[in-house]
């Protein structure tokens, strides 16, 4: 079987090529596939057809197909993609005035079955490939022009750190100079608290900000919304996180979903402010989307008010995020990459 071109690094291609062409050559092609975003020999439009034929014969060329693309009324784009074996994986797109984040897939479905998320009830198939990594951002950057992608998040379907060395390798990819050289510092890993995997991505060399899945500082209360909680205790998961601090210097940013009754109390709230006490952090709070668990409904907005209001015993910068693109199921917790035949395209 032959090789993805996306599955090898910028330097690792432009060896490649130059043992068969001159190194101006892979430069082009480099341009092509980072810059023009397309993986596709026909559309190289200034490669003379010898280099054309050779990519086709000695390389895999497609790229995940879009079998459907859903618009928000607020401009969130949720795309769902087909890959080559036919799985599906969705991704996000959120257009805000200054900002273009991608939000991205790192497996098919997901093992960690936290309770608010639709991806974890599915169960995980199996790891997305590098290419298939990669290939979701020159997707959604071809879409996005003449905009370009200004931050990137690794939060659609699957936990990155259960993928841990393909996701790195399309870090690298993308951050590489002759690659996206996409700024790590607008690039972001969110894990629901796989604590080796923490410290794995501090040792890595890769430079991204961390967000951790957080829901709640009582182990008790996080056990009934995060199975990883049995794992993965809160204390080890804490030490992990003071290692990726002084490895890496990156702030971290807690997620933590309101869900009324179940972690919104004023003992939740002094929980959480002892956990986050000594850690450099932001903690992002995001309304829970009812993904059809039972009895847990959305937060009304006296009960945010109300919330936010006891929260000010927090010293950590706090935000309550705005939920987007509700009504396409592409907000937080609601990627299921099921297939509904009125949203197709073709
Ligand atoms: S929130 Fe993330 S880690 Fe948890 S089940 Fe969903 S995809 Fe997996």
């Amino acid at each position: 079987m032959l090789k993805h071109i996306l599955s090898l690094s910028p330097d690792a291609l432009a060896t490649d090529l130059s043992a068969a062409f001159p190194a101006y050559r892979a430069k082009q092609v480099l341009a092509w596939i980072y810059a023009r975003f397309t993986t596709d020999p026909d559309s190289m439009t200034d490669l003379p057809t010898e280099v054309k034929e050779h990519l086709k014969q000695n390389y895999r060329l497609e790229l995940p197909e879009v079998d459907a693309r859903l618009l928000s009324k607020d401009g969130t784009i949720k795309y769902r993609l087909k890959l080559a074996d036919a799985c599906l994986i969705e991704m996000v797109m959120i257009p805000e005035v200054k900002k273009k984040t991608l939000c991205i897939s790192s497996q098919v479905g997901c093992s960690r079955a936290c309770a608010f998320c639709a991806t974890g009830k599915a169960g995980l198939t199996r790891n997305l490939f590098p290419e298939e990594i990669i290939g979701q951002f020159i997707l959604a950057a071809r879409d996005l022009l003449p905009n370009r992608i200004t931050n990137l998040v690794f939060m659609g379907m699957g936990e990155p750190l259960d993928n841990l060395d393909n996701v790195l390798f399309a870090l690298r990819t993308l951050q590489a100079e002759k690659g996206l050289a996409f700024s790590p510092r607008r690039t972001t890993i969110s894990t629901c608290g796989i604590a080796p995997g923490i410290r794995h991505l501090a040792d890595s060399g890769i430079k991204t900000k961390l967000a951790v899945s957080l829901n709640s500082a009582e182990s008790e209360t996080r056990l009934k919304i995060m199975p990883i909680e049995k794992l993965y205790h809160l204390n080890e998961l804490k030490q992990a996180l003071l290692y990726f601090r002084r490895k890496t210097n990156f702030r971290i940013t807690f997620e933590y979903i309101l869900i009324p009754g179940v972690n919104m109390s004023y003992e939740d709230i002094r929980a959480l402010s002892r956990f986050v006490n000594d850690i450099s952090c932001k903690i992002n709070f995001i309304p829970y989307n009812p993904t059809g668990v039972e009895g847990w409904s959305a937060p009304t907005k006296t009960q945010i008010d109300d919330f936010l209001q006891k929260a000010t015993i927090i010293k950590q910068a706090v935000t309550l995020r705005k939920s987007r693109g509700a009504d396409i199921q592409g907000a937080c917790g609601q990627l299921a990459a099921q297939v509904n035949q009125t949203e197709r395209l073709s």
